[in-house]
């Protein structure tokens, strides 16, 4: 049976399940945090720390770290607030980003993060790094401009053996998504769009398959990231 714990977050004194992640347990009581690794029941990596929060005076990631009995957690303090905005400033800086021109406009999850941080200029330098997009494969096109290497592919999309059809290849500062084509040769068109959807970025489309929902009508076009959890809380 499960055991309810009480939990303080943000000064809220809230219930959860014992062994709940934090970023699950805030949820349940509508409470945002955001993350742009985490998906929800897939064994959690804490890749790109987005959902820091600082939990009996630690800074730990909400998406691995489970609620306890009694734990005192901060998840909007001013300085975890920059944190997770500068992360997003890493990401615009590290990678080549041009919204206009991407497929996921209005439905990418870093910049409707963007847009929630007000991120205007970078405190960090654009690096302009030079990267390539890829189209050898029959059902995907790879962006790596775009990835942020969350990991979301690699944990979710594997074969009908549980293999990993996507892993990093390469290493540093030039480490990139790869594809098996091995394993991703019986890959179905369900799953080709399952990987594009997975991919928090547009770093992933699927092939044959472009600009299908209307720019301004899409999932962050009408509702800013993290309002379908907030928004409860107000009802
Ligand atoms: S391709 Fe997309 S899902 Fe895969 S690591 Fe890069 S950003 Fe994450």
């Amino acid at each position: 049976m499960n055991q309810l714990i009480e939990f303080r977050l943000d000064g809220v004194v809230c219930m959860g399940q014992k062994g709940q992640y934090i970023v699950d347990a805030a949820s349940d009581n509508n409470i945002y945090i955001p993350t742009l690794c985490n998906i929800p029941g897939i064994k959690p990596r804490g890749a790109c720390r987005i959902c820091s929060v600082r939990v009996n005076g630690k800074l730990m990631t909400a998406c691995t770290t489970p609620v306890s009995e009694g734990m005192d957690i901060e998840s909007k303090s001013a300085d975890i607030e920059d944190l997770r905005k500068a992360i997003i400033e890493l990401l615009f800086t590290e990678g080549n980003h041009f919204c206009p021109a991407c497929e996921r406009s209005g439905n990418c999850e870093l910049q409707a993060l963007a847009y929630r941080y007000q991120m205007l200029v970078p405190r960090f330098k654009f690096q302009f790094s030079k990267r390539t997009v890829e189209a050898s494969h029959p059902k995907l096109i790879k962006d790596h401009d775009r990835c942020i290497l969350c990991k979301r592919c690699i944990r979710a999309i594997k074969d009908e053996k549980g293999r990993s059809i996507f892993a990093f290849g390469k290493r540093g500062h030039q480490v990139e998504i790869n594809i098996d084509t091995k394993l991703s040769k019986n890959m179905t068109d369900e799953q080709a769009l399952e990987a594009a959807e997975i991919c928090p970025v547009g770093a992933i489309l699927k092939k044959e398959q472009g600009f299908k929902d209307p720019i301004g009508q899409r999932k962050y076009d009408n509702e800013p990231i993290g309002s379908d959890i907030e928004n409860l809380a107000l009802q």
